[in-house]
């Protein structure tokens, strides 16, 4: 019988997997993944390392039932083309991608394909991007009517995809790239096992007063797993236990995730572009000094202790705490003058859960220009926000122990003055407001 290809990209998991079961519902199913330097090359070591273990994962899951993941190199368009042919496919199944590129790329492999359709069947979200809409058809700019809208729209139970009654078959393919050195990052634990017990151990704790807090560390960490899909929110969604009196806060905010990748889908120049043009002409600062001010910033090394832990965390783990991702980034943009694009990149070279879409619009809703933006007179400061976020200081001392102990090492003067540069900011935005 001819296979279907079932290509993986953002659903590196067997289980809730909609796509998987179209394509078993035509017979014999080829699992292939794709390495694409137009993907990997962007990707900084920590989500290429994390990838490959998750891949490595999936892979060992399917030799359970099969020959295991067919992996190749290379130009989608050209790869999913030949593998199409060489196996004589009946056609090739995906999970939509509804990122610029992504979508963009799917196009390209369907013209490609010819004869042999490739389906799309499901997303990684809850709701696909453009689902959920406007009274007058619109997509929605601001999170809370969204939120309303998407509660209101609802999502499918979890896809009952079963790997062991697939009949899965094999064609040869390319090993797995060695994982680049990411010497002294920890990473979390790959694949879906790992992502469904994370969410069973995490699930039934308190979340609404304590997720604010760094040094308590009590969020879910799921975003690695959500990033590559080795959990899909849908699994999430049906696991939240609605007596939980946290289900609700938690819920907001996978719908902050749906949210901004609705936002991508119909903006996708938001990803580079200022969604308000009109702060582009705050003044900046360029050249070597904003060199200087991002070095300094991506150390770790502003003289802003709870702004250091935080982007010495980030090097440390590929991953940092929301609140205090909120509170580097306004610092970056509002005391430093530095654009939000510089921000973003480092975030995105740097983070494990790095994801275009949550990754653009955060940065873009603190500094106060995206859709939905927080005001951009509302200045976050960092010692106050230290002070009452790690109201004892152990997230501050732990990533900057030579605070408590100097004998470890000198911690620097403070990079500016927040209360000049607060001041300079909202005049220079009430100039630009006046005059813009
Ligand atoms: P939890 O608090 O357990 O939340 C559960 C899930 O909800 C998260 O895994 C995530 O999928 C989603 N979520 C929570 N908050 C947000 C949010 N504000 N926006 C979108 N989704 C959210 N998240 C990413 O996944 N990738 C990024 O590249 C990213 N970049 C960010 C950049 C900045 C400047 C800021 C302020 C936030 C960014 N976030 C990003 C959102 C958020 O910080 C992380 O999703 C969260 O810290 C992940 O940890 P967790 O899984 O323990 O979160």
């Amino acid at each position: 019988m001819r296979p279907s290809i079932l290509w993986f990209r953002r659903d590196l998991r067997l289980g809730d997997h909609p796509a998987l079961l179209a394509a078993a519902a035509d017979g014999p199913v080829l699992p292939l993944f794709v390495l694409d330097d137009a993907l990997l090359a962007p990707s900084g070591a920590v989500r290429r390392a994390f990838l490959l273990r998750t891949l490595r994962a999936l892979d060992a899951d399917l030799r359970r039932h099969g020959p295991g993941l067919v992996v190749r190199g290379g130009r989608p368009a050209t790869v999913v083309r030949d593998l199409a042919a060489e196996v004589d496919a009946r056609g090739v199944h995906v999970s939509a991608d509804f990122g610029p590129y992504g979508a963009a790329r799917d196009d390209e492999v369907a013209d490609a394909l010819g004869d042999v359709p490739l389906v799309r069947t499901g997303s990684p979200y809850a709701v696909a991007p453009g689902r959920v809409r406007t009274g007058s058809g619109h997509p929605y700019r601001v999170f809370t009517p969204f939120h309303r809208a998407w509660v209101e729209h609802g999502w499918r139970a979890p896809a009952e995809s079963d790997p062991a009654a697939v009949d899965w078959v094999g064609a040869p393919g390319s090993d797995l790239p060695e994982e680049p050195v990411v010497s002294g990052i920890d990473l979390p634990e790959a694949g879906e096992a790992a992502a469904l017990a994370r969410w069973e151990e995490w699930r039934g704790t308190p979340y609404d007063d304590v997720r604010d807090r760094p040094d308590l560390d009590a969020t879910s960490r799921l975003s690695p797993h959500l990033r590559w899909g080795s959990i899909h929110p849908r699994t999430i969604l049906a696991g939240i236990d609605a007596r939980n009196p946290h289900a609700a806060t938690f819920r907001k905010e996978l719908a902050w995730r749906e949210f901004y990748a609705q936002v991508l889908h119909a903006w996708p120049g938001s990803a580079r572009e200022y969604f308000r043009p009109e702060l582009r002409d705050l003044p900046y600062v360029t050249g070597a000094e904003r060199r200087r001010r991002l070095d300094a910033w991506a150390a770790g090394r502003t003289g802003y202790p709870i702004v250091d832990a935080g982007m010495r965390q980030l090097l440390a783990e590929g991953w940092m705490h929301n609140r205090v991702r909120m509170i580097v980034a306004s610092f970056l943009v509002k005391d430093l003058q530095v654009e939000w694009q510089h921000g973003a990149r480092h975030f995105m070279e740097h983070l494990v859960d790095g994801d275009l879409a949550s990754n653009q619009h955060n940065w873009q809703w603190v500094a106060g220009c995206g859709t939905d933006a927080a005001p951009y007179f509302r200045i976050f400061n960092p010692t106050a926000q230290g002070r009452k976020f790690d109201p004892d200081g152990a997230y501050v001392r732990r990533w900057v122990p030579e605070l408590a102990d100097p004998s470890l090492g000198d911690y620097p003067e403070p990079i500016v003055d927040h209360a000049e540069q607060r001041a300079a900011a909202l005049e220079a935005y009430q100039l630009l407001r006046r005059h813009g």
